[in-house]
């Protein structure tokens, strides 16, 4: 089955807000093995919508609407299908309550136009909003199936996750399964480079490569009649993907980040961690604490934005700084040694760098950051170059330091034993 996406919304052909429905709706549609020949964005204009939807209606057999869906006059999306496909409004009544007990339950005053949200298609399903109050909405005409949801990503994400979804499962007979091999540190070119032969051939499953900051996630998707035959299908690509990514692979769970990875490497190993951040600024901290279970092993994290900082919490010598400047090999070096020592953590990691614009010089320039790693007494520091604006690298930075850590620790877990005994 072929889907479209629509996007309504004047605030997006100006450029105020980010298509993100867009692209989030493409991946899921990727993962469901739907394919996605045609993507628009409309202005809240009735004629226009209605030209777009005839269009999209003769063409594609799912249409995915997001937007203007809500209270106002400009908000026309349900009016526009409607009259597009001969149908008339009614209230559904189920939603009438669930908006009086939404505006209730917050003490907000509720306005004549509120109830305009009650109105839906006739014959259409209702997919009730958890987090808002439209409604979303699927109409039914012939062998088309157009699906409406509010523009709002905190709305339109979990209604398509928990009702859109298992709607689109069920139109096609079978199952859709996927799994996910997250790679890190190998840029998206040569992860398509490598395995080229598979992606030219790819039927079923489809493997679908998805770029993330230093990571890339690749896809694996079968269509079976059941679940047993679908992980039969993925089983044998996921197993080729991982012997040609190697160590590169930190995990082929969809809920498994690459904090998460590292943290179980620390609580698997029985490993106590501290952070120490200059240019990053406590963004390594904070990934690390998003992950639930770390507070048995995480002791500090330091910000040492300036040199005295460093010297004075971290203990980083004062010719050391002088003599290679804060951010060089040494300084990362004595960051991460000091931020062990102090704390009596097994691990700490370090990060020093220039995240500009200013402060780069034809030497040192703006992206040159250090990366320290202390595992256990043994001391590594990386030197990497970034680039693109401030707060870009300084997530480059982030990434990196938790790639590094866990090539360190892969590289401990490989020569000690795993538990109480750290040795
Ligand atoms: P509401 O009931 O909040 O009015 P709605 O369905 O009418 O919802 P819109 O009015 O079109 O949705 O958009 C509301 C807000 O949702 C926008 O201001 C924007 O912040 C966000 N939004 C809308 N469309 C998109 C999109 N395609 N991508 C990301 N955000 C969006």
């Amino acid at each position: 089955m072929t889907v479209e996406i629509i996007c309504v919304g004047t605030e997006l052909l100006l450029g105020s807000i980010v298509n993100t429905n867009a692209a989030y709706l493409a991946e899921q549609c990727a993962g469901l093995g739907l394919s996605c020949y045609y993507q628009s964005v409309v202005g809240d204009n009735r004629e226009r919508l209605a030209e777009l939807i005839k269009t999209a209606a003769a063409r594609s057999d799912i249409l995915l609407i997001s937007g203007g869906l809500g209270p106002t006059q400009d908000d026309l999306t349900k009016e526009t299908v409607a009259e597009a496909f001969g149908l008339s409004l009614t209230e559904d009544e189920n939603t009438r309550r669930r908006i009086a007990q939404y505006f209730e339950k917050r003490g907000m005053e509720l306005t004549d136009n509120n109830w305009k949200q009650a109105q839906v298609p006739e014959g259409c399903l209702v997919l009730d909003n958890e987090n808002g109050t439209a409604p979303g909405m699927i109409v039914k005409s012939g062998e088309r199936h157009i699906v409406l949801m509010p523009g709002p990503p905190g709305e339109l994400c979990p209604m398509f996750e928990s009702k859109v979804r298992p709607y689109l499962e069920k139109l096609e007979p079978g199952v859709i399964l996927s799994q996910t091999v997250k790679i890190y540190g190998v840029s998206e070119s040569l992860v398509e480079t490598k395995i080229e032969d598979l992606l030219a051939g790819q039927k079923n499953p489809t493997i679908a490569p998805y770029a993330r900051l230093g990571e890339v996630h690749l896809r694996v998707t079968a269509k079976a009649a059941d679940e047993k035959e679908a992980k039969k299908l993925i089983k044998p690509v996921v197993r080729e993907l991982k012997a040609r990514f190697g160590g590169d692979v930190y995990s082929t769970d969809a809920d498994t980040t690459l904090e998460k990875s590292v943290v179980d490497l620390l609580l698997a190993a029985n490993l106590t961690v501290t952070t120490a951040e200059s240019c990053t600024g406590g963004m390594l901290a904070s990934r690390l604490i998003n992950v639930a279970g770390i507070s048995e092993i995480y002791k500090s994290g330091y910000v040492t934005y300036s040199n005295k900082a460093k010297r004075h919490m971290l203990g980083v010598k004062k010719t050391t700084l002088t003599k290679y400047g804060a951010v060089s090999e040494k300084v990362a070096g004595e960051m991460a040694k000091g931020a062990a020592l102090f704390t009596k953590s097994d691990v700490a990691v370090a990060v020093t760098g220039i995240a500009g614009p200013d402060g780069g010089t034809k030497e040192k320039p703006v992206g040159l950051v250090y990366i320290s790693c202390q595992v256990c007494g043994k001391l590594t520091v990386k030197e990497y170059r970034f680039s693109g604006e401030r707060r870009k690298i300084r997530e480059s930075a982030t990434a990196c330091a938790l790639m590094q850590l866990r090539r360190c620790l892969l590289e401990y877990c490989g020569t000690k034993t795993f538990g109480k005994d750290k040795g």
